[in-house]
């Protein structure tokens, strides 16, 4: 198994890996949607058996806290998670299909500089969750 991106992470951030937590990691690391725990548990238990939901819940938090992944929460009452090692997006959700849909709008980021700016502000980040219906 090659080292993940979030593998590498956790180095530079001295945190100790087990090899489930590197399972978890390949699973977030290899994931290009926002699987929740009960997902990622899922993908998980699909390479070693033995790891518990619980497991999957503290090594999100762990590197949740470390600012390895991200954590959103979508209105639908469960957290999801990405890797934070994505050039910025923002989120449109299908409030009907519960789809994410991931977009970067330049006049929307610039438009959040000059909000910033106004208000006196300089903008270290921002994050927007669009959601909608789609259009018949
Ligand atoms: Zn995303």
């Amino acid at each position: 198994m090659s080292e993940s991106w979030i593998e590498r992470k956790c180095a530079e951030n001295r945190l100790r890996m087990t090899d489930q937590r590197r399972v978890i990691a390949k699973v977030l690391s290899d994931a290009d949607d926002h699987p929740d725990a009960e997902e990622l548990y899922r993908r998980a238990s699909d390479v070693d058996v033995n790891i518990s939901l619980a497991t999957v819940y503290r090594t999100v938090r762990l590197f949740a806290d470390a600012g390895i992944i991200e954590t959103h929460d979508f209105r639908d009452g469960r957290s999801r998670y990405e890797t934070a090692d994505d050039d910025h997006h923002d989120h449109l959700i299908d409030v009907v299909s519960g789809e994410i849909i991931e977009f970067v709008d330049e006049e929307i980021e610039a438009l959040q500089i000059k909000i910033a700016e106004k208000l006196g502000y300089e903008l270290v980040d921002h994050r927007l969750e669009l959601y909608g219906r789609k259009k018949p």
